[in-house]
């Protein structure tokens, strides 16, 4: 590959040269093949490229009985690395690939812009988009969300949603289980599932794990593997092996629109998990073969840089890499009409490119609604361009507002740090807590913490990774196998302390499917390509852990029934007042806004396992009240008064929260 220079490090420097930029940026040039039903307009970028040829077929791959070569066309070069071709007639549902010639060498390469393919993305598909748009699709939007922090994102895995006979869904597995509605566990039409599940818990956002196509998972026999799909190929095309046909790379894009299309009729929006810091296999990928080294970070002798852990990483501070991630993020927004994004290893990502991508996306109509977060870590330093800098914890003040990132101080002073297995958090017993759960609460913003202000924070205690909740809690107890399956008291109270403190933190609650039903995966801590037995959600567990359920729904209906718990700014930050220097405890009260039906709300965490008492606090201007209500106590939660107290020394059962509110007299009742 050293066609710049024999000397390696010359070569990145070539392309981290700004001449380079100036000579071959190409910004505002959409790639892909774009098609109308009388011609189709191919475009790509290859800087040194002394030959491209676009083929055509009439199947998808070399594997199907119709592998007939159409035509064989020469592309034009137009300038700064641009080629480009229109052919006149309809060339819907063609497949193709390019023959590009750089340095005396010639590959046969899928099209990494195009928008569809054929099975396992071996050869790309002209297709006019309008023609896989579902029935109403024209009035499909997304859902509207002004506040980042009034979001509660539910994180499943598309197969796993649906692959259980419990699940009582027909598509299983597929994109179809979104469409849905009214199903539930067979014999059981009290325990809802899917859709209709969602709708009652009160989430606002589902968040899947990549759907943009990865190769992992053999299309041809879709059900043979199972992975999570952290291995993209495509960053424009859906995943083939959730659709019901694999082949016509037509289906897979309807079946991800009615998937769209149903969760937004339920009023859930749609966030997408994308993966841009690495490539499945560096190698053979198409950007390799179109500008070998210019997409991908390499060590200064040459050798991919590996900052994912992965093989790989991707340069995402050169300008037309940048430009890539740009266009295919704003396909997703408008063509598939997404939500929200959730960046995979986002500490790979450089800063400017972060915030371009929020400007870009706050472009579209209600675009600044889109949600924005991710991974603000790597697993090794990033090899960027001089002077980039990477989107991790230690930046995230240079990011903009509205991107916010996975807070691991929440999560692990929550349930203990996630790499050691037996530790504990707050929740079951650590010492020494009270003042990281303080900070959760209050989104870790401030002047000396990790973020801005709540909307950078996502607070949460389990994600896909690591183990679950409910499995690292009966590690952390030293409880036998029989742990995993079965309701156990202790665990119960624990998780019940772990959903106040999410439900109620400052920032944007998120937690993994299954969260609210003690998922286990058996003590199968990376699950990425175990059994889809161990992955997919049992949702029987709804009726076993009903009440573990239920108390996630009243945390959830009272959040949003509250101002200050869903504020974006640090107003509310400002008006906790925290009681000091008690142990395992943590207390605060809060004054509502003139809006809110309780002029001020107190929440209580007692870690210990006994009884304890706490003088509640209050800044003078927002006196404490003479009288509570308790809205949620060690069983329930919600908006309804469960008693009421009196007074201010508040004694709090053995490993529970109590919130209590002051319901306003405001002469309306
Ligand atoms: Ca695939």
């Amino acid at each position: 590959m050293n066609y710049w220079n024999k000397d390696r490090s010359l070569i990145s420097s070539t392309y981290d040269d700004p001449e380079f930029d100036l000579q071959y940026m190409a910004v505002n040039t959409p790639f892909g093949s774009f098609c109308q039903p009388d011609r189709t307009t191919w475009t790509i970028w290859s800087p040194e490229a002394t030959q491209i040829q676009l083929i055509l077929y009439a199947s998808g791959s070399d594997r199907e009985p119709d592998e007939e070569l159409l035509r064989r066309e020469e592309m034009i070069s137009k300038g700064r690395g641009v080629w480009s071709l229109t052919l006149c007639g309809d060339f819907r549902g063609v497949f193709y690939t390019y023959r590009v010639t750089v340095l005396g060498k010639t590959k046969e390469i899928a099209d990494p812009y195009a928008r569809a393919c054929g099975i396992n993305g071996q050869r790309s598909m002209v297709v006019m988009l309008s023609d896989t748009d579902p029935d109403g699709w024209e009035e499909d939007h997304r859902i509207r969300f002004p506040e980042s922090t009034a979001a509660v994102i539910w994180e499943v895995h598309v197969r796993d949603f649906s692959e259980a006979d419990s699940s009582g869904m027909k598509n299983r597995g597929l994109y179809l289980a979104f469409t849905e509605k009214d199903t539930h566990v067979p014999d059981h039409p009290e325990l809802k599932t899917g859709i209709a599940y969602l709708q009652e818990l009160g989430i606002t956002h589902v968040h899947l794990l990549p759907c943009m196509d990865f190769m992992s998972v053999d299309e041809h026999e879709p059900l043979s593997s199972y992975n999570w799909g952290y291995d993209p190929f495509s960053w424009f095309i859906p995943e083939g092996s959730y659709a019901t046909d694999t082949r016509d790379g037509a289906v897979r894009i309807r079946e991800f629109k009615q998937m769209v299309q149903g969760l937004h009729q339920a009023g859930i929006g749609v966030i997408l998990d994308v993966v841009f810091n690495h490539v499945y296999y560096m190698q053979s990928h198409p950007l390799q073969a179109l500008a070998p080294d210019y997409y991908f970070r390499t060590w200064p002798d040459g050798t991919p840089a590996n900052g994912s852990g992965c093989g790989n990483e991707v340069a995402t501070e050169r300008p037309m890499v940048r430009q890539m991630l740009i266009q295919s993020l704003l396909y997703w927004a408008e063509e598939y009409h997404i939500d929200g994004f959730r960046f995979d290893l986002m500490g790979l990502i450089d800063v400017e490119t972060m915030n371009l991508i929020r400007k870009e996306l706050d472009q579209l109509p209600s675009g600044r609604e889109i949600l924005m977060y991710g991974e603000p870590w790597a697993a090794e330093p990033p090899q960027m361009r001089r002077g980039a800098i990477p989107a991790d914890k230690a930046h995230v003040r240079m990011l903009s507002d509205r991107i916010a990132i996975f807070n691991d101080e929440t999560r692990d002073a929550i349930k203990g740090n996630v790499f050691d297995m037996y530790s504990s958090g707050f929740i079951n017993g650590a010492w020494y807590q009270e003042k990281a759960i303080e900070n959760t609460l209050k989104a870790w913003t401030g002047p000396y913490q990790t973020v801005k202000q709540p909307t950078q924070t996502i607070s949460y205690v389990s994600a896909h990774d690591n183990f679950t909740l409910w499995d690292k809690m009966v590690f952390a107890e030293g409880l036998s196998e029989s742990g995993f399956t079965m309701p156990n008291a202790k665990l119960m109270e624990a998780n019940r302390l772990a959903a106040v403190i999410v439900m109620l933190s400052q920032g944007i609650p998120f937690m993994q499917a299954g969260e609210e039903f003690a998922r286990t995966k058996l003590g199968d801590g990376n699950s990425y390509r175990s059994d889809p037995s161990i992955n997919r959600l049992d949702w029987q567990r709804t009726g076993m852990f009903a009440d573990l359920v239920a108390y996630y729904k009243g945390l959830i209906k009272l959040r949003h029934a509250f101002k200050p718990f869903t504020c974006s700014s640090c107003e509310t930050v400002r008006n906790m007042v925290f009681v000091q220097d008690i142990h395992q405890m943590v207390a605060f009260t809060v004054p509502g806004t003139d809006e809110d039906a309780w002029s001020m709300i107190a929440v209580i965490l007692n870690a210990l396992e006994r009884e304890q008492e706490v003088r509640l606090v209050s800044w003078c201007d927002h006196p404490l009240p003479d009288e509570w209500d308790i809205l949620v106590n060690h069983q329930s939660a919600g908006t309804e008064s469960l008693g009421t107290i009196r007074g201010n020394v508040i004694r709090v059962p053995a490993h529970s929260a109590l919130v209590l509110g002051n319901k306003r007299s405001n002469g309306n009742e």
